[in-house]
């Protein structure tokens, strides 16, 4: 098919898509070209350059583009992710748990959750159904060295510096799949008498042409915002954050342990990301402006770098980085599609702006349409899968929020204020209390969070299902089952304690090979 898409944008958004396009169809086809792929860049619109960490999805996507694990570790500074442990978020005490990426043992044929519940064990959910959380309190990797790219004995993702994925992605797409990279910033849009996009005027007066339009402009949402006006939702009445503070924090020595998973501690009025690289740490302070300064924001970060023995005591200069938490309330219109944050962004407690952009990005490259009448049919189904992704997104957000015990600042109680809950999670809430969440959670064959997710979080936050009811009779039979793979679960800890390198070693040895 002889069609030009043309990327706006070259944020990890507009490179990610132009790589995942480009990939599928940008090869010659009989009587073609193939697919035109054009990647259009500012040069004077810095990128956000922030985003380091991913979901296990980024192992397919890599794999799908044709990168090498190992060029990418090395290329981006990037290290393994197995998941995020949730510090302080349900009294404020140090307490902890984890959302591990592996599903839970016997998943997806038994649900391990209620009988979790039933047996009444020591353990918490996340030991009891998983050997994650303890391989990540130990530092160790997910994988031995001599495992194949992109194989794992435990699930993961990664943590990366956002500036280097970058430059590896427009490089492997200009240098191996034939995008057209050009440097130009877009004045004005050139519309079409039916309202499409028909070209973009540069600052240099150039024009470009195309077909398929993709806003990946950030923040400045040119085509999206500014020249279609489509609404932007705010989600501010649900999730607070509007605010985030970021460091890059240098270690203390050489040899310092790099933890294997992203750790969210629950501070006065928001949250603190630490995101271990090989050579650094991000670690920065995500905050609700309404609930506290500046200042005192500055302050809780610099205690929480300065009390850790393996950050090197250097007092921090953060960059501070203010967003409107939200989301476009259409994504398609015309011969524009918005992905990445031109479409919208929230707070990033569990990473879902690249997982949500991975995803669009590969729907639109799957459902790419040949004309107008195919767009229009390709537009509005997009724009509902979207949607629900959004939905979900937030109601998972804010799931982490709802089931704390913490009334110690304003911000604590204000979450848990029901008016603040969005109606599609309060109702999930009130199933959840008779239901274990599991396959029917909901009707979308692409899922950005399984039931798994929810489960890890419900019950690592001690939310209690009443499980006497006769749908856990069937469950019951399988309770010799279930007490099995509990019992192996822990033989499995137990060996990967045993036989998995730190996490440090084995990127040492990558970076050696
Ligand atoms: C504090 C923070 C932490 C985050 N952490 C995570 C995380 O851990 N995991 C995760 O998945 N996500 C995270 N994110 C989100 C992630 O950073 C973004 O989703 C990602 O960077 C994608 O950004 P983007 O490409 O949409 O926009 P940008 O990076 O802002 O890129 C915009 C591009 O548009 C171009 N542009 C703008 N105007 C014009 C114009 N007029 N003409 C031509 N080009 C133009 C610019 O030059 C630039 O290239 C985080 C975000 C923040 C703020």
């Amino acid at each position: 098919m002889n069609q030009t898409i043309v990327i706006v944008g070259g944020g990890s958004a507009g490179w990610l898509t132009a790589a995942i396009i480009a990939a599928k169809h940008s090869a010659p086809v009989e009587g073609g070209p193939g697919t035109r792929v054009v990647l259009l860049e500012s040069p004077d619109v810095a990128n956000l350059g922030v985003g380091e960490g991913t979901w296990p999805t980024m192992r397919d996507t890599l794999r799908r583009i044709g990168i090498s694990e190992v060029d990418f570790l090395r290329s981006c500074d990037a290290s393994f992710k197995q998941g995020s442990e949730f510090v302080g978020w349900l009294r404020g005490q140090g307490e902890s748990y984890y959302h591990p990426f592996s599903a839970p043992a016997g998943y997806p044929n038994i649900n391990l959750a209620a009988h979790w519940q039933a047996s009444a064990t020591d353990s918490s959910f996340g030991d009891a159904v998983s050997p994650q959380g303890r391989v990540c309190d130990r530092g160790l990797a997910p994988k031995q060295p001599q495992s194949p790219e992109y194989a794992f004995s435990l699930n993961y993702g990664y943590h990366l510096n956002a500036g280097k994925f970058v430059e590896l992605l427009q490089r492997h797409c200009v240098d191996k799949l034939g995008v057209d990279y050009q440097l130009g910033h877009v004045e004005n849009i050139i519309a079409a008498e039916n309202g499409d996009i028909e070209a973009l005027r540069l600052a240099s007066g150039e024009t470009i042409g195309g077909d398929l339009f993709v806003d990946c402009t950030g923040f400045a949402a040119i085509l999206i915002g500014k020249h279609y006006n489509i609404p932007f939702v705010s989600q501010q009445d649900f999730l607070f954050n509007d605010t985030a503070l970021a460091v890059q924090a240098e270690y203390a020595t050489e040899d310092a342990a790099i933890a294997s998973h992203t750790k969210a501690t629950a501070r006065s009025a928001g949250w603190i990301w630490d995101i271990a690289l090989p050579s650094r740490r991000g670690v920065g302070y995500v905050y609700s402006s309404a609930h506290t300064s500046t200042e005192k924001a500055e302050e809780e970060l610099t205690a929480y770098i300065k009390a850790d023995p393996n950050l090197a005591d250097v007092q921090p200069s953060p960059r501070k980085i203010a967003f409107q938490p939200g989301h476009r309330q259409t994504f398609w219109h015309h011969n524009c599609v918005a992905v990445g944050v031109s479409a919208g962004f929230v707070e990033p407690l569990e990473a879902s702006a690249l997982i949500l952009i991975e995803k669009s990005a590969e729907w639109i490259s799957e459902q790419l349409p040949r004309d107008s009448a195919a767009m229009a049919v390709v537009a509005k189904r997009f724009n509902e899968i979207t949607r629900q992704h959004w939905r979900a997104v937030i109601d998972f957000l804010k799931l982490h929020y709802v089931l704390s015990e913490r009334t110690d600042t304003q911000y604590w109680r204000d979450h848990s204020d029901a008016a603040s809950i969005p109606e599609s999670l309060q109702e999930s809430l009130s199933l959840w209390h008779t239901q274990v969440p599991w396959h029917f959670e909901t009707n979308n064959r692409i899922e950005l969070f399984s039931a798994v997710s929810l489960q890890y979080v419900l019950y690592g936050m001690e939310f209690v299902t009443d499980i006497n009811d006769s749908r856990y009779r069937q469950w019951a039979r399988d309770a010799k089952t279930a007490s099995r793979l509990i019992h192996d679960t822990n033989v499995q800890a137990e060996n990967f304690m045993a036989t998995l390198p730190s996490n440090r070693d084995l990127l040492n040895r990558v970076h050696r090979k």
